[in-house]
């Protein structure tokens, strides 16, 4: 039922975080292994300044996280 990728881009990571399109909540990982979900349940994220995952109903998900090459 869920999909899941994982972004191995070599990216500084300043802030991870999306927002979901379905319950408007946003959502912030600020540690390595800190796992979020948004209120409704739809996506998550993980990875805090790490590594960006993102699991879940990716079409629900607009990506609000700040990176630098
Ligand atoms: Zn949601």
């Amino acid at each position: 039922m869920n999909e899941e990728t994982e972004s191995t881009a070599r990216r500084r990571i300043i802030r991870n975080s999306a927002r979901c399109k379905r319950c408007g909540s946003e959502i912030e990982s600020r540690y390595t292994w800190e796992y979020v979900t948004c209120a409704c349940g739809a996506i998550s994220i993980d990875g805090g300044h790490e590594y960006c995952r993102q699991v879940g109903y990716l079409d629900l998900l607009e990506d609000t996280s700040i990176t630098k090459p």
